[in-house]
């Protein structure tokens, strides 16, 4: 195998269960074969039932890490994934200023599938006044969108309906993520990309899943960063997840799957 020539750096928190987080993007970018920098933004101490402890560390050091990525590497692509905090938003949002990198996806983590909050309360304000405008692609799911758009997305119509709005908020595109919706056989994804709208559609998996969202924002950065274009990588990327799920295994003592790199 070839070694690795291009650089996607994850900003987001760490799971100590590995299956999310920092380690899920890690792991993607491995099985992608594109070379995975991190820059801690939130600590969790976490297994398959849920966090049990969260430690944000100050955003001095948080830049420091950053900037050292931007100082020696060719980031090719930034991921943003948990945040924790409105000031950890704010000096995220100043460093990707700063180093300008040519693709920010950002998964807007809110809250984990267990029910752990994420990202504080007063913090969405913040999320959208300094990181969607910057963001060039924004990948909610549909609670997500939810609490962004502050109204109900709660079938295909509705988010076939939330798309524009999402973009009024400032991302270049959106990938809206279906997931969620209950009572279909099928997950479909919307991308609009503001000329089109792409359907991605795969059948639904029965199981409860740990670290999904994780691993589709990093499998469409590191797709980018291997030059895909937007829509092959979001295609290229939502095929991943279905499969790494496929082939989910339990580490932990709960029914919760992680997801199988390959
Ligand atoms: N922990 C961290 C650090 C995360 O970034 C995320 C999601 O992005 C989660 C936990 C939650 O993952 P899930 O909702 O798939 O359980």
């Amino acid at each position: 195998m070839t070694p690795p020539t291009s650089c996607a750096l994850t900003i987001a928190g760490s799971d100590s269960g590995g299956g999310a987080g920092i380690q899920a993007d890690l792991k993607t970018f491995a099985a992608h074969r594109v070379h995975g920098l991190s820059a801690l933004a939130a600590l969790t101490a976490q297994h398959t039932r849920g966090v049990t402890a969260v430690h944000v560390p100050d955003t001095g050091f948080l830049r420091a890490q950053i900037d050292a990525c931007f100082e020696d590497f060719e980031v090719g692509v930034v991921k943003l994934g948990m945040l924790a905090s409105a000031d950890v938003i704010r000096a995220v949002a100043a460093a990707i200023e700063h180093h300008r990198p040519a693709h920010v996806v950002l998964d807007p983590v809110m809250v984990a599938t267990s029910g752990a909050r994420l990202l504080e309360a007063d913090a969405l304000d913040a999320l959208r006044t300094y990181l969607l405008p910057l963001a060039t692609l924004l990948t909610p799911n549909l609670p997500e969108a939810e609490l962004l758009l502050d109204r109900r997305v709660a079938d295909h119509m509705a988010m076939r309906a939330a798309l524009e709005p999402l973009r009024a908020l400032g991302p270049a595109a959106v990938l809206l993520k279906g997931g969620h919706l209950e009572g279909s056989d099928d997950v479909v994804d919307l991308l609009d990309d503001r000329t089109t709208v792409h359907v991605m559609s795969h059948p639904r998996l029965d199981v409860s899943a740990h670290g999904t969202g994780c691993t589709l924002a990093s499998a469409i950065a590191a797709r980018l960063c291997l030059g895909l274009d937007l829509p092959d990588s979001c295609r290229a990327a939502t095929d991943y997840v279905h499969e790494a799920l496929r082939r989910g295994y339990r580490p932990g003592r709960s029914a919760t799957v992680v997801l199988d790199h390959f």
